[in-house]
């Protein structure tokens, strides 16, 4: 897994502060991954690129390919803030895990940005519409994590066509808003509406 630096929006559970601003220091060079990743050629099966938001990097293309020519496969976490972006990026991926917070109209109540779940909603469709392995995840903001809103939530995205989802358990640590911590509560095993997609999974951990 690699983390990228940089990420548009501020959710309240961000559990990755350091890694939101894009001129910070890094700690590795990408040199120095690169040769990382050649010892390790025929060890590793794939790489990821996680975040922060992997697509804020303007250079994520260039390194994807760059992953890919070493004979590694490569998936993507996002949370889908730059559509056309993503688009772009997908004849390089093997595997996407795309964040989808809330309901479209609901995002900014997650990300403190105006307009950011059609961002969001709009990746989804492309990477539907591509075909590409696909699963969407959402991490419920305290607030936004009743069963009835669970299950308009996921009744949409079952509607879009996604086929494999993961509810995930928002973490008291590292809280970029740590006053959310006391509102947080266990997410249902089995909420209505897990069972519009193929594959549905609780992550708690
Ligand atoms: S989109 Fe992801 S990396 Fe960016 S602030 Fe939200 S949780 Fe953190």
């Amino acid at each position: 897994m690699l983390w990228c630096q940089g990420c548009p929006w501020r959710c309240g559970y961000c559990h990755n502060g350091h890694l939101l601003d894009p001129a910070g220091p890094g700690l590795l060079t990408w040199d120095a991954v690169l040769a990382f990743l050649v010892r390790r050629r025929g060890l590793l099966d794939a790489v990821v690129f996680s975040g922060g938001e992997p697509t804020a990097q303007t250079a994520l293309a260039a390194a994807l390919a760059a992953v890919r020519a070493l004979g590694f496969k490569v998936g993507l976490h996002s949370a889908g803030p730059y559509p056309d972006r993503l688009a772009a990026l997908i004849p390089l991926l093997d595997w996407v895990g795309l964040d989808i917070k809330a309901l479209p109209e609901d995002y900014p109540l997650v990300t403190g940005v105006p307009g950011s779940g059609a961002g969001a909603w709009r990746s989804l469709d492309l990477l539907r519409a591509a075909g590409i392995e696909l699963e969407v995840r959402t991490t419920p903001l305290p607030g936004l994590d009743d069963p009835a809103y669970l299950k308009r939530l996921m009744q949409r995205l079952a509607a879009v066509g996604v086929r494999r989802y993961v509810l995930q358990q928002c973490r008291p640590v590292d809280l970029l808003d740590p006053s959310l911590r006391a509102r947080i509560r266990p997410l249902p095993a089995r909420p209505a509406g897990a069972s519009a997609f193929d594959q549905f999974e609780l992550r708690t951990g």
